[in-house]
């Protein structure tokens, strides 16, 4: 059988304007402001508008994935389609795409098959220009940073010991280490540079996690940019940038409203790394969503020991949501993966393998149910390549277990193919839960590393290098050690090692290196090398993107 492509699928539907979209979900046409027939921001103002109860908070997370992704975005589409086949008011929030993985390897995120928000080409491209006023916010203070140093550095920054780096939306591993301000004393002071991914600047993450301009501007004041030559950090505020910041993203940080293929609401918004940052969407867009709908489908990025532990721990106790419950996206070929079957065979039905590979999504659900209090339901996202006898024995397996479980057939069938799991998450959300953090903010440091990998990876332990161990201390010196913690580490496996899959035991964590975002309000652990630029494949999928004198475009998945 041949299948259409997403992008196919996603051009034979035709969308409704977007203010009837907008008027369905209940917002009032002062707080719109158009992009077009299809998309549109939403003022933040409407958020201090009238008094009706927040819905119920749903986090898409999923088990340790294999690299194609294993469809929690597809999933939390069809799910929201699927409750509202159900007669359900529902509103998705998800984060926007970047550029560097749309022309490199894992394509798009706009979800997939029949469960996709549209127009795609556009959230997929540019959108409505977020990531490019991020970015440019970014590197003005960049530019301010190295004028200061020209104009004769009064705070007495060490050029050695500059943190901030410059931003673009694109994989592009040559501008990863640079050396720039060449040319003699006029064109600035030669130094080593480099740039991040946008998606990887902590202004994103800053634009994600504020509840306000106000906010946000004192969050983009915080951030740290450099050290100077005495140790003291050196700020945003030191340089006077937030203001002029935080104007160039003042409709950046509002939500974007876009449709699913089915017609219902979606915010798109922001997009974090889920490695140095928490990976989900805009607290703006969750808080919207919460506001208009009686249920806000939320996706988190990479594995749930990862995506689910940051926005349990960093997001939601920044914003005090109280999540309803939690869908695990699993699949039958990363269970055969993590049952030791390799990347290549996965197509090939090998039960042994997929009950060997069980473990892992046994874990996900206890770290959910057990350490974080909440309802949970497995989420069998069903390919076409999966057969019968798969798909039963996962469903049997879990009944067993007493674990809930439903089969999703949303890429195939849309909001039908996703009424089961919206039963299922419907009859969760009226159970009572008992939502709790995974560590006490309070704690140490260190306690705070181990409550994460002893409670959620299950490792023996943490180790710090010498080098961690001294930037604990001059963390904690300096005051930042009552932050929430955010992981970077690999999404492979609940290790820190990328081929230790299943459900490891008796193996410690090393976390390399931490630093503060002094402005998200975080701190980052590194447990390995994490790529803050990353580059393009061998065959990029953008060789394969193509538009034609119509303006109509091709080849995006
Ligand atoms: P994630 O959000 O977990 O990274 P996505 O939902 O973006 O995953 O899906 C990753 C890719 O897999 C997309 O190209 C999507 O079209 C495809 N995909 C997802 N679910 C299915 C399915 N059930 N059958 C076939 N392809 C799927
Ligand atoms: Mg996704």
């Amino acid at each position: 059988m041949a299948f259409m492509s997403d992008i196919e699928i996603a051009q034979s539907c035709k969308p409704k304007k977007i203010t009837e979209i907008a008027a369905a979900a209940g917002i009032d046409e002062k707080y719109l402001e158009l992009y077009g027939n299809y998309k549109a921001k939403i003022d933040y103002n409407m958020l201090k508008d009238g008094d009706r109860p927040d819905g119920k908070l749903v986090l898409v997370t999923a088990i340790n994935p294999t690299p194609a992704g294993e469809g929690k975005t597809t999933t939390t589409v069809g799910l929201a389609d699927g409750l509202k086949k159900l007669g359900k008011n529902v509103m998705v929030a998800l984060r926007e795409p970047s550029l560097g993985p749309v022309f490199g390897v894992k394509g798009g995120a706009a979800g997939g098959g029949y469960a996709q928000v549209v127009p795609m080409e556009d959230i997929n491209l540019h959108f409505t220009g977020d990531f490019h006023a991020i970015g440019a916010a970014n590197n003005l203070l960049a530019a301010m940073l190295d004028n200061h140093i020209q104009q004769g550095n009064a705070l007495g920054i060490d050029c050695k010991r500059i943190t901030w780096r410059r931003a673009v939306d694109m994989n592009d591993r040559q501008l990863r280490n640079i050396v720039d301000g060449l040319g003699g004393k006029a064109n600035g002071t030669p130094r080593e540079d480099g740039f991040d991914i946008t998606v990887a600047s902590e202004v994103m993450a800053v634009l994600c996690l504020s509840s306000d301009i106000t906010d946000m501007k004192e969050r983009l004041g915080r951030m740290i940019v450099a050290y100077s030559f005495d140790g003291k950090p050196v700020t945003a505020h030191d340089l006077h940038a937030e203001g002029a910041m935080a104007a160039l993203l003042k409709d950046a940080l509002k939500p974007n409203l876009v449709q699913t293929l089915e017609g219902t609401p979606a915010f798109i918004h922001g997009g974090p790394f889920a490695n140095i940052a928490h990976g989900c969407n805009s607290m703006m867009a969750t808080k919207m969503a919460l506001k208009l709908g009686d249920y806000a489908i939320t996706e988190a990025g990479f594995g749930a020991d990862l995506g689910a532990e940051k926005f349990l721990d960093i997001k939601c106790r920044f914003a005090g949501f109280q999540p309803s419950a939690v869908v695990v996206v699993a699949t039958v070929r990363a269970l055969k993966n993590h049952g030791g079957v390799a990347k290549a065979d996965l197509g090939q039905e090998n039960l042994p393998a997929l009950e060997k590979g069980l473990p892992n999504l046994l874990q996900h659900v206890e770290n959910i149910t057990k350490v974080f209090g909440l309802p949970c339901v497995v989420a069998v996202n069903a390919f076409p390549t999966d057969t019968a006898e798969e798909l039963a024995l996962v469903e049997r397996k879990c009944r067993e277990l007493g674990v809930t479980v439903a089969l999703s057939e949303v890429w195939a069938k849309g909001g039908e193919g996703g009424k089961a799991l919206a039963e299922e998450v419907v009859r969760l959300c009226e159970q009572p839960g008992d939502f709790r953090f995974c560590y006490d903010v309070n704690d140490s440091i260190e306690e705070k590393l181990n409550a994460i990998a002893k409670k959620i990876y299950r490792a023996d332990r943490v180790i710090l290098t010498p080098n961690a161990r001294k930037q604990m201390q001059q963390l904690t010196e300096l005051g930042f050690d009552k932050l929430p913690i955010c992981m970077a580490k690999t999404q492979y496996s609940f290790s820190d090692r990328a081929d230790l899959l299943g459900a490891p035991r008796n193996f410690e964590i090393t976390v390399r290196n931490l630093k503060v975002s002094a402005g998200a309000g975080f701190l980052v652990a590194l447990t390995g090398d994490i790529m803050t630029m990353p580059g393009l494949p061998r065959v990029p999928s953008a060789e394969r993107i193509d538009v034609d004198e119509n303006g109509k475009i091709s080849g995006l998945f």
